[in-house]
């Protein structure tokens, strides 16, 4: 876990936001740089880098208040979808390390497209899906 993010500073109000939402772990707050009207970020107030160093605890605090916050995107701004995402990783185009979830209002002539659109897919074989589910067991 680093120190001191940029998110660090504007939860602790030294860069002025946008905010949504507070309470004792979660804070919430508009995009700087909005891919949509409403885009919001939501973070855990402790800076871990990546989803994969959150504890249990603090994961449920965040995706406890993720549906309420993300119905109340959708209604202020009239939507009539959203995309909630994390880019978990810098190859995963992560840019602050201080994970956060992007709630991204959409709209049904948005041309946008899924998640699914980032990707090309990959063809696996029955062998090759067994071998990655087991390896995914083991690593937990
Ligand atoms: P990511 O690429 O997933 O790390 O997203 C980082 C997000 O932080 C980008 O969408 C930026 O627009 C946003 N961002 C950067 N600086 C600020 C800021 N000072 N206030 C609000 N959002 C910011």
């Amino acid at each position: 876990m680093s120190d001191e993010t940029l998110f660090t500073r504007i939860v602790d109000g030294e860069i002025p936001s946008y905010t949504v939402y507070e309470d004792e772990t979660t804070y919430a707050f508009l995009d700087a740089n909005p891919l949509a009207p409403g885009h919001t970020l939501v973070i855990p107030k402790e800076p871990y880098e990546r989803l994969n160093e959150m504890p249990g605890d603090v994961a449920a605090d965040v995706f406890g208040v993720l549906p309420e916050i993300t119905a109340a995107v959708e209604a202020a701004v009239d939507a009539d979808a959203t995309t909630v995402a994390v880019n978990n990783g810098p190859a995963a185009g992560q840019e602050v390390p201080h994970v956060h979830w992007h709630i991204i209002p959409r709209f049904e002539d948005d041309g946008v497209g899924p998640i699914h659109a980032l990707f090309e897919g990959v063809d696996l074989d029955e062998d090759e899906m067994k071998a990655v589910a087991e390896a995914i067991r083991d690593n937990r």
